[in-house]
């Protein structure tokens, strides 16, 4: 991608700019970064690189600080695409401490990204069981809290079907390392795979789509922040399902403890 038009409403990412975590899983556990500050739009900061997730795709943003040379801490609340731009919301009482140019730490909250994390490979995972066994596809999820939901185009046989589903996510997949990992491929060879995400609801005009593969079970278009291997989910704990208006079923789950990662960083701060 590459800036385009000199407009504050026309700012797109450059290169640079784009978030180390859409090309490497492995950046996701990264919670400190350097940057410059580019911009600073009312209540928002637009800064030279980021490691902040904007809220996007069913998972929330993430949350944290920016740290100047003077060591003010400056809490940022929201983070947002707007107009191509990753903008971090902050308190406008504290913008005032920041200027264009300004070197500044980010600083991301570890607990909060971790949690984010976990939750989207499992649903990705869960998704893909609920395929696999029932060939009934995803239409939407959503992550947040402890937890998250999939919304399917219709609903699971009744019976004992989500435990089931959910007994063989915990026993087959968050109790050991199954590799989670990231595949570029054109949309074109993407459309001649088999699997449970259609081509035809994805973005028009992409060159290449970012998959994130669960070794051996899914391939599935998707920008959000994952874990590296399945056991880090630990175990994911059965809530009720909710009918959706037209047919559908939202199945909804929430993490349990988390699983071992001996690769977890210290928290910042
Ligand atoms: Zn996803």
């Amino acid at each position: 991608m590459s800036r385009g038009g000199s407009g504050p409403g026309r700012t797109t990412l450059t290169d640079r700019e784009v978030p180390g975590y859409l090309k490497s899983l492995d950046v996701g556990y990264e919670t400190a970064f350097h940057a410059e500050v580019v911009a600073l739009p009312p209540g928002g900061v637009l800064l030279s690189t980021t490691l902040f997730y904007p809220t996007g795709g069913g998972q929330p943003c993430d949350q944290g600080e920016l740290v100047t040379p003077e060591g003010e801490r400056i809490r940022v609340t929201e983070v947002e695409h707007r107009s191509g731009a990753i903008v971090h919301r902050v308190s406008p009482g504290l913008q005032g401490k920041l200027a264009r140019g300004m070197s500044v730490e980010g600083r991301i909250d570890w607990t909060r990204r971790y949690r984010h994390m976990r939750a989207h490979t499992a649903q990705h995972l869960l998704s893909a069981i609920v395929f696999r066994r029932h060939g009934i596809p995803t239409e939407r999820a959503r992550l947040g809290g402890t937890g998250g939901s999939l919304d399917l185009v219709r609903p699971l046989p009744t019976g004992p079907s989500l435990k089931e589903t959910l007994d063989e996510a915990n026993r087959e997949f968050f109790t050991r390392p199954v590799p989670v990992s990231l595949a570029f491929v054109t949309p074109e060879d993407f459309a001649r795979e088999p699997g449970r995400s259609s081509a035809a609801r994805l973005p028009q005009g992409l060159s290449e789509l970012r998959l994130v593969v669960i070794q051996g079970i899914d391939r599935t278009p998707c920008g959000g922040t994952h874990v590296r291997d399945t056991s880090e989910v630990g175990r994911v704990e059965e809530e009720p399902a909710l009918p959706l208006p037209g047919g559908g079923q939202r199945l909804r789950f929430k993490l349990g403890p988390p699983g071992r990662d001996p690769s977890v960083p210290t928290p910042p701060g």
